[in-house]
C-alpha cells in the first residue's frame, strides 16, 4: 500500500528461518543454514531500510492464521488512515500533487471496503 507507507511481508518457514517450524534439512544442512541465515539478514536490512523511510512495516509468517494476518493488516490501515486524516489541508495537498508519483491516493485506500479471506 504505497500510498499509505505500508508495507506486508509474508515469509515462508522455510526460507525465512522460522522459529515455530524450523527448516528440517538433512542433506547439506551448512549449505542451507548459511542460505536461510543470508535470506534472514536480508529481510532485516528490508525492514530497517523501510522503517527509516517511514514506512510501517509488517511481517507475518506462513503459519499465521489469515484471519489474523488480514486483521493486523486492517488496523495498520485504520492508523495510518486516521494519521493521513490528521495531516494538514495544505500538506496532503502537495503531497497528492507531488509530480511523478503513480502512487494510489491516500483517500482512495481509506475507503470502506471488504476484505474477503480465501
Ligand atoms: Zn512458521
Amino acid at each position: 500500500m504505497p500510498g499509505l507507507k505500508i508495507a506486508v511481508f509474508l515469509d515462508g518457514c522455510f526460507w525465512h528461518g522460522c522459529k515455530v517450524y524450523p527448516p528440517m534439512v538433512k542433506k547439506n544442512a551448512e549449505f542451507w543454514v548459511a542460505k536461510i541465515e543470508r535470506n534472514r539478514a536480508r529481510d532485516q536490512k528490508a525492514v530497517d531500510h523501510l522503517k527509516s523511510i517511514g514506512w510501517t512495516v509488517l511481517r507475518f509468517w506462513e503459519h499465521e492464521s489469515p484471519e489474523d494476518v488480514v486483521e493486523a493488516i486492517i488496523s495498520a490501515r485504520s492508523y495510518a488512515c486516521e494519521a493521513t486524516a490528521k495531516t494538514p489541508a495544505p500538506l496532503q495537498a502537495l503531497q497528492q500533487n507531488r509530480p511523478g508519483s503513480p502512487q494510489t491516493q491516500p483517500a482512495a485506500l481509506c475507503m470502506p471496503f471488504e476484505l474477503t479471506v480465501a
